[in-house]
């Protein structure tokens, strides 16, 4: 089963900007880990915003388990996939258990607050990531590192499908790195989850033993199980 499929998508910033993605044809099947892979400006965020609904192509269509974004309500997008953005800088005032908290919003009516399931599910995923430890200072006095690893654990708690992550390791260290791609690896491993990633790092495609869109100038110009795709050449 095709958790998500792009067919035939092109896209520009705008009239008369130049053409960023064309003829983007790709699947990740259900409960794979998939990277995108190409040189800084290649069009990776772009591709990735797509998947995430939050560009619209000048052509092509993005569907998700069969069905056409377009036709998915916000609400159901919500519980269908999350979306981890490049060096998120979240909401800096809030402490990280509220922003975990938030992550178990999709299961709440608009004027309904959160109550002791969702609690627990953001304890869960707490305790899960490591991150109790400074569940009560703010957002704002997190490092980087411990900021992404927030973001993940913030959309865990959405409890989606499929979870989006634009370049998860960028701006990290070494140390950091790993225990995002660790993390990353967990997830895949022990909940079946559809994830797809953007990186420059071929490194990482591997250690997560991906699927591997490589990315060139806006188009896909190869594809294929990490160790097939990246070789010493
Ligand atoms: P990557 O994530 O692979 O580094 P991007 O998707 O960010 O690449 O960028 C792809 C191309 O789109 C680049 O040429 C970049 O300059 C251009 N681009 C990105 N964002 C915008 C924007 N908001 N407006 C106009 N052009 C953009």
């Amino acid at each position: 089963m095709k958790a998500i499929e792009l067919h035939d998508i092109s896209f520009s910033y705008g009239k008369n900007k130049p053409i960023v993605l064309s003829g983007i044809d790709m699947g990740c099947d259900e409960g794979t880990v998939n990277t995108l892979i190409g040189l800084n400006g290649c069009g990776k965020t772009t591709l990735i915003k797509i998947l995430a609904g939050l560009g619209k192509p000048i052509s092509g269509s993005v569907s998700y388990y069969s069905r056409d974004l377009n036709d998915i309500s916000y609400n159901d997008r919500s519980k269908l996939f999350s979306y981890v953005q490049q060096n998120n800088n979240p909401l800096s005032d809030y402490k990280v258990r509220e922003y975990i908290l938030f992550g178990t919003a999709n299961r709440l009516d608009v004027s309904e607050s959160p109550g002791k399931e969702e609690i627990e599910i953001a304890e869960r995923q707490m305790e899960r990531f490591g991150i109790d430890r400074f569940r009560d200072k703010k957002l704002g006095e997190l490092s980087g590192g411990e900021r992404q690893i927030v973001s993940i654990c913030s959309s865990m708690a959405q409890n989606t499908k499929v979870v989006i992550l634009d370049e998860p390791c960028s701006a990290l260290d070494i140390v950091n790195q790993d225990k995002v791609l660790s993390i990353l690896k967990s997830i895949a491993e022990e909940d079946s989850k559809t994830i797809i990633l953007s990186t420059h790092n071929p490194n990482h495609a591997l250690y997560l033993d991906s699927n591997v869109f490589l990315l060139k100038g806006g188009k896909i110009i190869d594809s294929g199980s990490a160790k097939d795709i990246i070789v010493p050449d």
